[in-house]
């Protein structure tokens, strides 16, 4: 099937937005423009744009709201000026390597400064380009915004009034475990505190907080980053993501010190972040003694308000539930897309979180070596909401399908 074709059965109406746009400059300018380009991008809330290589031209596909998009065929002339226009912006020889090369600039849209990244791969049949569009953090700043559900927004406000011992933000790659920690350290900096980030690389600059990037080839490391912040008697230290073993010791021997710690990690949910610092090498007194807070998030698309509405529950939603022993609905929310959503049925995402407190019994437990599964019972006994909970509530209310609490990954493996 050729790609116009393709871009036309998949997503109608984001084609035709988008072929009309074309169509009206073509007639202006003969040029597809890097400013057409980026408006595109921003009016189809795309966080990523690519420009794939075929036999003749290239096809462009963006990322919105987490799934790609094959949205048009570009051709060979118009698309090479736009290649070579990208590279110039971004300070890139226009000539074609061999290697791959990465390149930035920042662009001002609408009264937004946008961050584009770019990255040329040679392929087989050209260079591939993608492009990473950062808006800056702008309208993020509540912790209502993110998506945090009365409950969990009481845990981290609670928190926030007395920081103290260490705070995890766990979940998979790229799921806005560091949107979620800026948006506590923007809370935390209206407070009287020293606030110093150790960050790998600094992702957004924030007023009032002492920002440092780790660089190993100066040899500022994590490990020796964390020594050196410490000598700058912070009351709270940022650091990043704890991947291994050094971040690990760092980051509780940090939180041994008294000062208020805060960082992420990868782990299923909640209750597995004890797994990993265990696995790490901290040991159980050491965790009972630090471990405050473990949010767990998962990113999941926005039901289109405009075109949502309630079917039958289908035969996979019925066994997805079956399977996790939960009440089967009559109904389930479903969004067959309309020019709103530009066919998709989905607008914009949303994050499903878990805010785990660790109380008196959560710490006597961690003490005890208890593993995962008892503390997972104990707390379902005690009326915490879980990752699953949460998702299946939003599931409930419409927000989001249980489709994409599956893609998520919520419910699998015992979670
Ligand atoms: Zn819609």
């Amino acid at each position: 099937m050729d790609a116009e074709a393709l871009a036309a059965r998949n997503y109608p109406e984001l084609a035709r937005q988008l072929s009309r746009a074309q169509a009206e400059r073509r007639e202006d300018d003969e040029v597809f423009e890097v400013e057409n380009l980026l408006e595109d991008a921003v009016a189809a809330r795309a966080s990523d744009l690519h420009l794939d290589p075929r036999e003749i031209g290239w096809m462009l596909r963006m990322r919105i709201d987490g799934a790609i998009v094959n949205v048009l065929p570009v051709d060979a002339g118009p698309g090479l000026r736009l290649i070579n226009q990208l590279k110039t912006m971004a300070g890139l020889d226009p000539v074609a390597t061999l290697r791959p090369e990465e390149g930035r600039f920042s662009y001002r849209l609408d009264e937004i400064d946008l961050d584009v990244r770019l990255t040329l791969v040679p392929c087989l049949n050209g260079e591939k380009l993608a492009i990473r569009v950062l808006r800056p953090m702008g309208t993020w700043h509540t912790l209502d915004d993110l998506g945090f559900p009365q409950t969990e927004t009481d845990i981290l406000e609670n928190w926030l009034d007395a920081p103290v011992g260490m705070l995890l933000v766990t979940g998979p790659t790229g799921v806005g475990k560091t949107t979620t920690l800026y948006t506590l350290l923007h809370h935390m900096r209206y407070s009287s505190r020293h606030i110093v980030t150790l960050e790998d690389p600094v992702e957004y600059d924030i007023d009032g907080i002492n920002q440092i990037a780790v660089n190993n080839q100066v040899g500022l490391s994590f490990a020796e980053g964390t020594r050196s912040l410490l000598r700058l008697d912070p009351d709270c230290l940022m650091v990043g993501e704890i991947r291994d073993q050094v971040s690990a010791r760092a980051a509780g021997d940090v939180a041994a010190t008294g000062r208020t710690l805060m960082g992420s990690l990868h782990s299923r949910d909640a209750v597995a972040a004890i797994t990993v610092m265990r696995k790490f090498g901290l040991d159980d007194v050491e965790i009972a003694s630090n471990q405050e807070i473990v949010v767990s998030q998962r990113l999941v698309r926005r039901l289109c308000p405009h075109c949502r509405e309630s079917t039958p529950i289908g035969a996979v939603d019925r066994r997805y539930l079956e399977r996790l022993d939960r009440a089967q609905p009559e109904t389930v929310w479903h969004a067959p897309g309309c020019a709103a959503c530009s066919g998709l049925g989905y607008l914009g995402r949303t994050a499903v979180f878990e805010a785990w407190s660790l109380g008196v019994e959560d710490h006597g437990l961690i003490l005890e070596g208890a593993p995962e599964q008892a503390l997972r019972k104990h707390l379902a006994n005690r009326g915490h909401a879980s990752l699953l909970d949460n998702g299946l509530r939003m599931a409930a209310e419409g927000v989001t399908t249980l489709g994409e609490l599956r893609q998520a990954g919520l419910g699998m493996r015992g979670q």
